[in-house]
């Protein structure tokens, strides 16, 4: 095992971020996985603040998010076109990027299914340099909460706009149903939430020949896990074996959106590694946010559906938006307070008190 700086077992968002972190300054970086980088479903959404991390090159951007149609019941509740908001990406060619300056070895590493350490000492040579990056796939025991969500590619007939996501609620699920454009005849549709992988099957099929007669299926249906029960502080800030991404928690579970708190993880992970840094102080507002959701996330399950619709109507825009995203300030949160309806201002209790 010798010859390299670092070991990074998994070459997900996360994994591939820190190798591409450590390459990048000159480490030899020894990367595992079982699967090829970016096989895993994902819708492929990142939004702009995925910049504080990394740059993602432009052949690596399918499309230009700039607005989106919010969806409650089959009625559009509102719908936005603006400034640039993030984008979908080709995953495996970035994570591809990502990682080609490190040795890929298409090999699986058997963990330790709760402390997730390796099990063969031949697959290491130091504990405090091997991390561990296995995602939901590779510790399927370690969150306290996960949702099921299902996807499938699916080619149009007539042309979708390539600039607006769709997001489509509906009452009786806690969960919900995307649109995500791959380009002008191609689509990402999915729904995740709260419910079986049975359930989230059919549920898929019954929606895109609703949303798009005309339309043909590119992929199976196909499905993961996501983990959503917040941030395991403890084997993320761990000196051996530390872990990073979603087999961590570092998923935002309103959203279920991964790769940026994943990447995030390994940006202060290799900071920590390299200057000394508070990983938990680097990504002070990620960890937070993702527990307020959290948090939210548990009141929308206990509330009643007729509530959750409510909810969803009377949040302006903006807080929707920022909340979705973690990053909404106190100093904004304050100044939107004074000028809310009333069912919004019970969800902003919710979230400030902490
Ligand atoms: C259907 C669906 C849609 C999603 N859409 C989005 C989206 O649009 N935007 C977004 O931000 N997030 C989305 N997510 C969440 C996002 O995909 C994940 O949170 C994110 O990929 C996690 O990154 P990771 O690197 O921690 O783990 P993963 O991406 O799961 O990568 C872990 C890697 O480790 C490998 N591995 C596992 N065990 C081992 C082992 N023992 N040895 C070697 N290798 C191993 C796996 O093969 C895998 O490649 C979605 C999730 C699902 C299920």
């Amino acid at each position: 095992m010798s010859g390299h700086d670092f070991i990074v077992i998994g070459a997900g968002p996360a994994g591939a971020a820190f190798t591409y972190y450590a390459s990048s300054r000159g480490y030899r970086v020894r990367v595992y996985d079982l699967h090829a980088p970016g096989s895993k479903p994902c819708g492929w959404a990142v939004p702009l603040q995925i910049k504080k991390y990394i740059n993602i090159p432009r052949e690596y951007i399918l499309t230009e998010i700039r607005g989106f149609r919010i969806f409650l019941d089959e009625k559009m509740v509102r719908e936005e076109r603006g400034e640039l908001w993030g984008y979908i990406v080709d995953k495996p060619g970035l994570l591809n990027y990502l990682i080609e300056s490190a040795e890929l070895v298409k090999k699986p590493i058997i963990l330790n299914r709760s402390s997730l350490r390796p099990l063969r000492k031949d697959d290491y040579r130091d504990p405090r340099s091997t991390i561990i990056a296995v995602g939901s796939i590779g510790a399927p025991r370690l969150g306290t909460d996960y949702i099921n969500a299902v996807q499938q590619i699916v080619k149009v007939k007539r042309s979708i706009d390539t600039d607006i996501i769709e997001i489509w609620f509906d009452s009786s699920l806690v969960g919900y149903y995307w649109v995500f454009p791959r380009d002008t005849h191609v689509a990402d549709i999915g729904v995740g939430g709260y419910g079986s992988f049975e359930e989230f099957k059919k549920r898929l099929v019954i929606f895109v020949k609703k949303r798009f007669r005309d339309s043909e299926s590119l992929s199976p249906i196909k499905g993961a896990r996501i983990n959503v029960g917040g941030v395991n502080v403890s084997l993320f800030v761990r000196d051996e074996f530390p872990v990073i991404g979603e087999a961590a928690g570092f998923v935002y579970p309103i959203t279920g959106e991964g790769i940026r708190p994943s990447i995030a993880s390994a940006f202060a992970l290799f900071n920590k590694m390299e200057k000394g840094t508070d990983p938990l102080k680097t990504i002070n507002n990620v960890i937070t946010w993702i527990n307020r959701q959290r948090k939210l996330l548990q009141k929308i399950i206990e509330s009643r559906p007729s509530t959750r619709a409510a909810v969803l109507e009377s949040l302006p825009t903006s807080l929707f938006t920022s909340i979705g995203l973690g990053e909404l300030d106190l100093k904004s949160a304050v100044k939107l307070l004074l000028s809310l309806p009333r069912g919004a201002v019970k969800v902003l209790q919710v979230l400030l008190r902490d």
